[in-house]
């Protein structure tokens, strides 16, 4: 049972499709995760876009990864195949591996559902054993259900992703479901 839902998108950004942090295996998220938001938006699920902005100093671009989604670039813009709906989507930008770190990700979920607040997010994009674990790890301190879409995220390697999706339903009790079954649990 999927309760107060929000979709969450972390790091749909061509940088990590097309750019610098590219993996051809990325690719295969995409087809599910259209159909998540197009499933979502109709049902008034809301869909989040928790995305890099980089400043270039920022730690994470000085230690470890190099220049990626530095905010106001092209590599930054989220891909063409899941465009944010305008006025309808929200977005809300990150500057390391968690959507919630010291960012308004949230305030803002506590404020949908008329103010009841998201119950459950359901994590899409990338990678599995970073930005995805660590929104994980934030949701799971704030009391939020985890629900990640299988098919709509991915890491650099297959053990990555295998490894990150065990590590994240064993510490953070996360649902790891097929989109076609998130789906179906959305749909009113
Ligand atoms: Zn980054």
């Amino acid at each position: 049972m999927i309760n107060n839902p929000a979709i969450i998108l972390v790091d749909v950004q061509n940088d990590f499709f097309t750019g610098p942090l590219k993996i051809k295996r990325v690719i295969n998220i995409v087809e599910p995760l259209q159909r998540l938001v197009v499933a979502a938006r109709k049902n008034d699920v809301p869909v989040i876009y928790s995305i890099d902005a980089h400043y270039p100093q920022d730690v994470e671009v000085v230690r470890k990864w190099g220049s990626h989604a530095i905010k106001g670039t092209q590599g930054a813009q989220v891909i063409d195949d899941l465009k944010p709906e305008d006025g309808k989507d929200y977005i809300v930008e990150k500057r390391t591996y968690s959507g919630f770190y010291e960012t308004g990700l949230d305030p803002l979920l506590r404020s949908l559902y008329k103010g009841e607040g998201v119950k459950t997010v359901v994590l899409g994009g990338l990678h599995t054993n970073m930005c995805i674990r660590h929104t994980s790890a934030d949701a799971f301190f704030r009391g939020y259900q985890i629900v990640i879409a299988k098919d709509g995220v991915e890491a650099f390697t297959v053990e990555d992703h295998e490894q990150g999706l065990k590590y994240l339903e064993y510490v953070y009790n996360a649902k790891v479901m097929m989109t076609n079954e998130i789906i179906q649990e959305i749909v009113k």
